[in-house]
C-alpha cells in the first residue's frame, strides 16, 4: 500500500513546536550573552529557520529555508560552520540517520541523553530526554570505560496523529 506524505500538512505538535520558537530564540540570545559567546547574525538565522518546523533539515534545506526569509543563498561551508556552533551550545541535534539538524525545543543540560521519536510517515521529529534513562546508559558507558561524545537514541515509526489517521492493519 502506498502512504501519502503529508509534507505540506502542519500537525498539532508543529504548530506547538513553531509557536514556541520565538520564546526559544530569546533563550538562546540570552545564553550566549552568559556564556560570552557570539550569536552572528548567520548562527541567529540558521537558528530560525530550524524552529520554523519540526521536521529535520539538510544543511541544504537551511539554505532553501534562509532564501525563503530572504536570506541570499549561502555556502553549504558557512551552514555547517554555523550548525557546528549551535550543537556545541547545545541548540541543535544532529539526527545522524538522516543527516540532518533540529532545534531543541527544551532547555535541558548539555550532556543528557536525547530520545528522537522520528516518524515516518509524516517526518515529524519529537524529543524527549529521561532522567532514568541517561543514568543507566552512563552506568553501561561506565562499565566499558566509554567516553560518549553524543547521546542519541533515536526511534523509528509512527506518530500518535499519524497513527490515528491511519490506523496499522493487523
Ligand atoms: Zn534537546
Ligand atoms: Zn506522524
Amino acid at each position: 500500500m502506498e502512504h501519502s506524505h503529508p509534507h505540506h500538512e502542519t500537525c498539532a505538535h508543529e504548530s506547538a513546536h513553531v509557536a514556541r520558537a520565538p520564546e526559544a530564540l530569546a533563550e538562546a540570545v540570552e545564553a550566549c550573552a552568559t556564556r560570552g559567546v557570539r550569536l552572528t547574525p548567520i548562527r541567529k538565522q540558521v537558528l530560525e529557520a530550524l524552529y520554523t518546523t519540526h521536521r529535520p533539515m539538510s544543511a541544504y534545506d537551511v539554505i532553501d529555508g534562509l532564501a525563503a526569509m530572504g536570506v541570499k543563498r549561502l555556502a553549504p561551508v558557512t551552514i555547517y560552520r554555523a550548525l557546528d556552533f549551535l550543537m556545541a551550545e547545545g541548540f541543535v541535534h544532529r539526527l545522524a540517520s538522516h543527516n540532518a539538524f533540529i532545534a531543541c525545543p527544551f532547555r535541558h543540560n548539555h550532556g543528557d541523553l536525547v530520545v528522537f521519536m522520528i516518524c515516518e510517515a509524516c517526518g515529524g521529529v519529537d524529543e524527549v530526554t529521561s532522567e532514568p534513562l541517561t543514568h543507566a546508559l552512563q552506568t553501561i558507558a561506565d562499565d566499558h570505560h566509554f567516553t560518549p561524545r553524543a547521546r542519541v537514541i533515536e526511534l523509528q515509526g509512527c506518530c500518535a496523529h499519524c497513527r490515528e489517521k491511519e490506523p496499522i492493519a493487523s
